[in-house]
C-alpha cells in the first residue's frame, strides 16, 4: 500500500483524507499532520475562541449549502451546546443559512469524527521540511516535522513509535518517508503587507502614530483605538473587495451601534469611516433576487423571489447549453461585460443610486472584470454617509503636523494622515491625490499571501513549481485546476488557490485519488494531447502571473473563481453524475451534494439535496427570504410622507412629511438576528392648518428562524425596547395584486392593550434594493379610529 502524507487538517486536508480513504479504499496508507491542537483550519471550534484569522462570530459569506462537503448535512452537526446560553427554545433546531465561524468549525470536527479514523490525524505536528529523495531507486518524500506540545494524543504515540525518531517532547523533530504528498495548508496563510511608497529621501517609513491592524486582526474599535471616552477622528479602511468592504461595514456598524444602542457609552459615536480602494466594486448582500428583471415587460420585477447569494450566482441554468467548462486566467472584455450586466440586474442598476461615483464602473471600465464585496450593510452605509468611499491606492501614512506644520515627533499630534492616489483607468478625481487627515486608526484589508503555507517545501521542489517569491497571489504554477504540476507527479495541492470553495476541494481530492490509484494515469507522455493541454494550462498561468505582477486591469478578483465551471469540468473528467432529480434537468444551484460519488454516504447527500430542493421551493412558493431581503434594504435614510385619516374628533387628520432612519445596531435580544433603531422626524400639518413638529421611534427586528420582521415600541430613553407592536407576514402575490402592479405584501394584526392595529405593508423592489415601501395601519379602539398610510422613498 502506498503511503500518503497530507499536511494540514483544515477543510482541504480533511476532505483529502476522507476522499482517499473512502473513494479509493485500501489503496493508501494515510497520515495527516496538523500544527494546531485541533482540526478545522481557520475555522474555530468554540464560541468566543480567539487568535484565528476570523472571529468565532463571523458569519460565512456563502450559504450552508456551499460551505459543506457532499455527504455531511448540517442537520447532523450538533450546534446546540453553544446555543444553550440563548434564552429561547425555538432556535434550538434552527440551522442558520449563513453559519458562524464556530459552527463551521463544529461541522468540520463532525466530518473528521465521522469519516476519518482517529489514528490518522496527528495534531500539534508542524511540518518543517519536505524534500525529494531517492530511496532504493524510487523517488520518495522525506518529511520532517516537530511537535508543538507534549500532549500527544494516544494515537499519536502509536504513530511516533513507528517513526524513525522515538521522541515525543515538545519541539522534538521527527522524520519519515512517504510515497505521496498532499499540501492542504491553506492559501490564505498570512496577511499581505501594505505596500506603501518609499520616501523619496530613501529613509524608513515616516512616523505614523495611530494604530494599524490587518483586517484579520480587527475585532472592535475598543481594541483598534484603545482610547478612553468620546473619541473623535477618522478611521481609514484600506482595500476594496471582500475583506475591505466587510471591515468598513463592520466599523460603520460599530459606530452606528455606539450612537443608537441603549446604555451605550457612545465612545466612537463621533468617528467617521473612510474606505479607500483603487477600483470600484459591487457590494452584494446575502440574499439576491432570482428573477430580478422581466424581459417581457423590460422592467425590474417589483416582487422578485430571493435566495441565498451562492444559490443564485452558482445556478446551472445561468450557463449556456453544452458542456460547462471552467474559465481560467485573464478575463476577456465580452465576458467581463456580461458579468457586469448580470450584477446590474441583481442590484437593480450600476450602484449610481448610492450617490458616489467611486463605486460605479463607467461604461468604459466595464470591459474589465467586476470586483465584488459580499456584505449586507455596506451599500446602505455608503448611501447614508456611514462610510465615505475614496477611490485610490493608499501610498503614504504620515503623522499629522502640529499647528505650525512642523513634523517634530515630540510635538506632532497623535493623529495621522493617509494619502491616496487614484490612477488610470480608475481615477475619478482631478487632481488625483487625496489626503485624509485626523486619522486615528487604520485597518488594511490587503488580503493574504500563501507563502508561509509552503515555506517548508524544499528549494528543489519549489523550483520545479516555478516558485516566485515576489508573487503574493500566484507563487507556483500548476496544471489541472491548481492541483498538479507534471514535474512532480507525486505531489498534489488541494484548496491551494484564490477563493477555495469546499465543493471544488472535494473534486480536487477525487482527482488526486483517481490519478494516484491508477498508476497509468500518473505519467503523461510528452506527445499526448493531454500533455499539450497541460502545457497550455501552464502558459495560461504564467501569463496570468505576469499580468498580476504588472497590475493589468483584466485580472479577475480571484484567479480561480469559476465555481460552476470547476465543479462541472471536474465532474465530467471524473465521470461523476450530477443529481438532477427535482431540478428539472440541468438547472438549480450547483452544490457539492449533487455530485456525490461512490465513496460518499448517499443518504447524507440525499438529505442535503432534499434540503436544497425545499429551500428553493420555499423561495419560489412561500415567499421565503423576502423578509430578510426587505429588512436589509430598509437600512438607512428615507423621505417619509404619511397621511393620517381620523374618524374621531380629538385625534388629528393631516399630512406628516419628514425623514425616517433605520439605524443598525446589535440585537438587544439574542432571539433576533438583526435590529434597527427607527427614528422619524418631521412636521405634521393637520387638515385644520396647524403644524407641529413630530417624531417617533420604534425598534425593527428580523428573526431568521421565523423569517419575520417585527416592530416594537421603545421606552422613554428612546432606545430601549418596550413591548411588541406589530409583525409582518409576507404573502404570495395574488392575481389581483399582480394585476394592480403591487409589490410584496405583508400583513399583521395585533391587539395593543385595548387598541387593535391591522397593518398592510407593501415592498416594491428593484433588484436587491427597495424602490419604495409603504405601511398602512388601521387602528381601532375605545379612543382611536384612524388610518395611517406611510410611504418611504429614497
Ligand atoms: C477572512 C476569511 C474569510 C473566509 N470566509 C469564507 C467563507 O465565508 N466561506 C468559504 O467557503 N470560505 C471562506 N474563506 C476561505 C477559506 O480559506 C476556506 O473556507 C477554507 O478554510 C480553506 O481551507 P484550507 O484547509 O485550504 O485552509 P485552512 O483553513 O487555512 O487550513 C490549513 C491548515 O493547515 C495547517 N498548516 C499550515 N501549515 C502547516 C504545517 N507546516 N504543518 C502542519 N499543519 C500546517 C493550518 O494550521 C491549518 O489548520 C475565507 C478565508 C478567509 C481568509
Amino acid at each position: 500500500m502506498k503511503s500518503v502524507l497530507i499536511v494540514g487538517a483544515g477543510p482541504s486536508g480533511l476532505v483529502a483524507a476522507k476522499t482517499l480513504l473512502h473513494s479509493t479504499p485500501g489503496k493508501f496508507n494515510i497520515t495527516v499532520l496538523e500544527q494546531q491542537n485541533r482540526v478545522g483550519g481557520m475555522w474555530v471550534l468554540r464560541k468566543g475562541e480567539t487568535g484565528g484569522k476570523v472571529s468565532s462570530e463571523m458569519s460565512t459569506n456563502l450559504s450552508r449549502f456551499t460551505v459543506a462537503f457532499s455527504d455531511l448535512s448540517w442537520d447532523s452537526v450538533d450546534l446546540d451546546s453553544d446555543l444553550s446560553e440563548s434564552k429561547g427554545e425555538k432556535k434550538r433546531n434552527h440551522i442558520p443559512m449563513f453559519p458562524k465561524a464556530w459552527q463551521v468549525g463544529r461541522y468540520l470536527e463532525t466530518y473528521a469524527k465521522r469519516y476519518i479514523p482517529k489514528d490518522i490525524i496527528h495534531l500539534n505536528s508542524r511540518v518543517m521540511k519536505a524534500e525529494r529523495i531517492l530511496q532504493d531507486g524510487v523517488k520518495k518524500w522525506k518529511v520532517e516535522w516537530k511537535t508543538l506540545s507534549d500532549q500527544c494524543m494516544p494515537a499519536q504515540k502509536d504513530f511516533v513509535e513507528n517513526a524513525s525518531i522515538p521522541q515525543k517532547a515538545e519541539g522534538s523533530l521527527f522524520q519519515r518517508c512517504y510515497d505521496y504528498l498532499i499540501v492542504g495548508t491553506g492559501f490564505f496563510s498570512s496577511p499581505r503587507p501594505l505596500a506603501l511608497e518609499k520616501p523619496e529621501d530613501g529613509s524608513d517609513q515616516p512616523f505614523f502614530p495611530p494604530k494599524i491592524q490587518h483586517s484579520s486582526e480587527f475585532v472592535d474599535l475598543e481594541k483598534l483605538l484603545s482610547k478612553g471616552s468620546n473619541v473623535k477622528g477618522n478611521i481609514v479602511v484600506i482595500g476594496g473587495g471582500i475583506s475591505g468592504s466587510e471591515a468598513a461595514a463592520n466599523v460603520a456598524f460599530q459606530i452606528s451601534n455606539a450612537k443608537h444602542a441603549p446604555l451605550s457609552k457612545q465612545n466612537y459615536a463621533s468617528c467617521n469611516v473612510y474606505h479607500v480602494f483603487s477600483r470600484p466594486f459591487y457590494c452584494l448582500p446575502r440574499y439576491l433576487p432570482q428573477d430580478p428583471y422581466s424581459p417581457e415587460t423590460q422592467s425590474y420585477r417589483l416582487t422578485p423571489t430571493f435566495s441565498p447569494l451562492d444559490l443564485c450566482m452558482y445556478n446551472l441554468s445561468r450557463r449556456p447549453d453544452g458542456p460547462i467548462l471552467p474559465a481560467h486566467g485573464r478575463m476577456a472584455p465580452d465576458r467581463a461585460l456580461k458579468l457586469h450586466q448580470f450584477i446590474h440586474s441583481l442590484l437593480g442598476g450600476d450602484q449610481r443610486d448610492l450617490g458616489h461615483p467611486e463605486v460605479v464602473y463607467s461604461q468604459q471600465q466595464q470591459k474589465f472584470p467586476a470586483y465584488t464585496g459580499l456584505v449586507d450593510m455596506y451599500s446602505e452605509f455608503i448611501r447614508s454617509g456611514g462610510i465615505i468611499p475614496l477611490r485610490g491606492r493608499a501610498v503614504q501614512l504620515n503623522a499629522n503636523a502640529d499647528e505650525f506644520g512642523i513634523f517634530n515627533p515630540e510635538a506632532v499630534k497623535k493623529e495621522g494622515t493617509v494619502k491616496a492616489l487614484s490612477q488610470p483607468p480608475w481615477d475619478v478625481y482631478a487632481p488625483n491625490e487625496c489626503i485624509i487627515d485626523n486619522v486615528i486608526g487604520v485597518i488594511y484589508a490587503t488580503g493574504f499571501t500563501p507563502h508561509t503555507s509552503i515555506d517548508w517545501l524544499s528549494e528543489e521542489v519549489r523550483g520545479a513549481l516555478e516558485y516566485d517569491k515576489n508573487s503574493n497571489r500566484l507563487p507556483f504554477l500548476f496544471q489541472r485546476h491548481s492541483i498538479f504540476n507534471n514535474q512532480i507527479p507525486e505531489l498534489a495541492f488541494v484548496g491551494f488557490y484564490e477563493g477555495p470553495f469546499w465543493g471544488v476541494m472535494e473534486m480536487q481530492a477525487r482527482l488526486v485519488a483517481r490519478k494516484w490509484a491508477s498508476p497509468d494515469e500518473r505519467v503523461i507522455s510528452s506527445d499526448t494531447s493531454a500533455s499539450k493541454a497541460s502545457k497550455e494550462e501552464l502558459e495560461v498561468m504564467r501569463d496570468l502571473r505576469d499580468a498580476i505582477i504588472q497590475h493589468c486591469d483584466d485580472v479577475p478578483q480571484f484567479w480561480m473563481n469559476d465555481y460552476v465551471g470547476l465543479i462541472e469540468g471536474l465532474a465530467q473528467e471524473l465521470g461523476v453524475e450530477r443529481n438532477d432529480s427535482g431540478f428539472d434537468g440541468r438547472k438549480g444551484p450547483c452544490i457539492a451534494a449533487r455530485y456525490a460519488d461512490s465513496g460518499c454516504d448517499q443518504s447524507q447527500a440525499e438529505v442535503v439535496v432534499r434540503d436544497l430542493r425545499d429551500t428553493m421551493e420555499a423561495s419560489s412558493t412561500q415567499a421565503r427570504f423576502v423578509a430578510a431581503a426587505a429588512f436589509r434594504a430598509m437600512q438607512g435614510t428615507w423621505v417619509l410622507r404619511r397621511k393620517l385619516d381620523s374618524r374621531l374628533a380629538g385625534f388629528p387628520s393631516g399630512i406628516f412629511e419628514g425623514t425616517a432612519n433605520f439605524h443598525p445596531r446589535y440585537p438587544t435580544d439574542p432571539e433576533f438576528t438583526a435590529e434597527y433603531l427607527y427614528i422619524e422626524e418631521g412636521v405634521l400639518t393637520t387638515n385644520t392648518g396647524f403644524t407641529l413638529n413630530a417624531n417617533r421611534r420604534y425598534v425593527y427586528r428580523y428573526d431568521e428562524a421565523s423569517d419575520k420582521i417585527s416592530a416594537w415600541f421603545v421606552k422613554d430613553d428612546g432606545k430601549t425596547v418596550d413591548y411588541f407592536f406589530n409583525e409582518m407576514q409576507f404573502q404570495l402575490p395574488t392575481p389581483d395584486t399582480k394585476a394592480q402592479g403591487k409589490g410584496w405584501i405583508a400583513n399583521g394584526a395585533h391587539l395593543c392593550e385595548k387598541d387593535m392595529y391591522e397593518s398592510l405593508c407593501e415592498f416594491r423592489f428593484r433588484g436587491v434594493s427597495l424602490e419604495t415601501f409603504g405601511i398602512i395601519y388601521e387602528a381601532k379602539g375605545p379612543k382611536k379610529d384612524y388610518t395611517s398610510e406611510s410611504w418611504y422613498e429614497r
